[in-house]
């Protein structure tokens, strides 16, 4: 992407009350001054002030009233001149607006510039940057606390400090290259060694967070699935709280999937609920059951309903047997035991909820199973640092090259061990984006929005 250019975009959403268009870049104040007028000049004697105004869309027309502030570089978020105008809200006026500044010297911006400039120009390095577009998408109070610990720069700081101990060791490195015991007071290389070996610990810890980031960001795939009429629709509309699915009594209502995205117990899932698994009555239902058990192979959690007041309970058992034999994370619940208060319920293998969706009971329980299976390590509630998988190849790179410079200095070979820790200094540098290959930022900045 060229940073020369003056960029401009409409930066909300369609529909709401207001409409800001961003300008940013050089030319962008000049831009501004031709589409917005006021009684107060828009100049560097009035910056960061709302000014009113109005926006020229045609030379004829008085143009509708709009408020301006113009932030002067490099405090701004891009570090370029940036103009906001607040416009009136509405697709066609907005993009009236934005059409008038683009006749002014600016250009639509691509998605993610504004944040690409500011990581060009020092605001943000990448993971910050990474880390805006993860705001944007978070889907539960856990991926947003995540986010915004690390656009203040959590995993920054870390990365920047294993590079400055690496640094230092690459250093000393160097002058053992360069000059004779006898002229320097060195470190023994057994300190080096520890040094070393506490930063393969340290960027380790990190790497096992790449579980937890990929939750956060992705979210999972849960699946409710069970015979006809177990109550897995019932059980869908509690989860999300509003009835998405139709529940009867009639066995075989639900007879295609439905998707809906939710937040269990703050993580994010998409929750599937399927046809219910029996012998098709007709070709739709068994249409209906195929995907079912496409479902439950993709799923990364299962949740599969037993009607505890079924006549014959070994045979719900047996069902989800068959249909479930090697799945990992599979969760087995009771239903209905509203209906099933003094029964002897079979024991599973599994781990297993007791429920009754109509009379809400057991569900706390269940949750407690859910994030038990999605976690499967001890977990803390806010999570400070949790790396993606750019993070994790990279962090791959750079812990693979330690042990080979560990080796080296044991055995004197400076010139080698140097040659390793480059190789892991320079994969750390990528992850905060020193370097960084002109495909890799498309990639990143592509999956912004427009405006961002
Ligand atoms: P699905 O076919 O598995 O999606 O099942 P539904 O959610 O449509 O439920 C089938 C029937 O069982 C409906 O009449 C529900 O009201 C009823 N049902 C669901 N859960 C419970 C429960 O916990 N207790 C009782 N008594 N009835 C339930």
């Amino acid at each position: 992407m060229n940073t020369e250019d003056t960029i401009a975009a409409i930066c909300t959403g369609t529909g709401g009350a207001i409409s800001i268009i961003r300008i940013s870049g050089m030319r962008a104040l000049q831009a501004a001054q031709q589409v917005w007028r006021g009684s107060k000049p828009l100049d560097r004697t009035n910056a960061r002030q709302m000014l009113l105004g109005r926006v020229r869309t045609s030379a004829t027309e008085p143009g509708d009233p709009a408020l301006a502030v113009y932030m002067p570089s490099p405090n701004s978020y891009t570090g370029e001149d940036i103009v906001e105008l607040h416009c009136h809200g509405g697709a066609l006026a907005s993009r009236k607006a934005l059409e008038a500044a683009t006749r002014a010297g600016a250009r639509m911006a691509e998605p993610g510039e504004f944040t690409f400039r500011a990581f060009v120009n020092g605001k943000m390095d990448l993971t910050q940057a990474e880390a805006v577009c993860d705001l944007i998408s978070a889907h539960s109070d856990m991926a947003l606390h995540l986010a915004e610990r690390q656009i203040e720069g959590a995993l920054s700081k870390n990365i920047g400090e294993l590079r400055n101990d690496l640094i230092d060791i690459l250093a000393e490195c160097e002058s053992r290259m360069d000059f004779t015991e006898e002229e320097l007071d060195w470190t023994e290389s057994e300190r080096f060694i520890a040094k070393i070996n506490a930063i393969t610990g340290k960027i380790e810890k990190l790497l096992k967070t790449g579980r937890e980031g990929i939750i956060l960001r992705n979210g999972i795939r849960v699946v409710l699935a069970g015979r006809p009429n177990a109550g897995k629709s019932s059980l869908l509309n509690l989860l999300l709280g509003f009835d998405r699915a139709i529940v009867t009594q009639l066995p075989g209502t639900t007879r295609d999937t439905l998707e809906e995205t939710a937040n269990l117990r703050n993580i994010p899932v998409k929750l599937i609920d399927t046809a219910g698994i029996r012998e098709a009555s007709d070709l739709i239902e068994g249409i209906g059951i195929d995907r079912s058990r496409q479902s439950i192979k993709q799923a990364q959690i299962v949740l599969w309903l037993l009607d505890a007041a079924a006549d014959n309970l070994e045979e719900e058992v047996s069902e989800m047997r068959l249909h479930t034999a090697d799945k990992p994370n599979l969760i087995a619940i009771w239903n209905k035991i509203d209906l099933a208060a003094h029964r002897q319920l079979p024991q599973l293998k599994y781990p297993t909820a007791c429920i009754s969706v109509t009379a809400a009971t057991g569900i706390d329980d269940l949750l407690n199973l859910f994030e038990k299976a999605v976690w499967e390590f001890p977990h803390t509630e806010e999570p400070e640092i949790a790396i993606n998988a750019r993070h994790a190849r990279l962090l791959q790179n750079a812990v693979e090259a330690l042990p080979g410079a560990a080796e080296n200095i044991a055995s004197g070979d400076w010139e080698l061990a140097a040659v390793h820790l480059r190789d892991t200094i320079s994969a750390l540098g990528l992850i905060i984006g020193e370097n960084a290959d002109p495909d890799i930022l498309d990639n990143i900045f592509s999956r912004f929005c427009i405006g961002k």
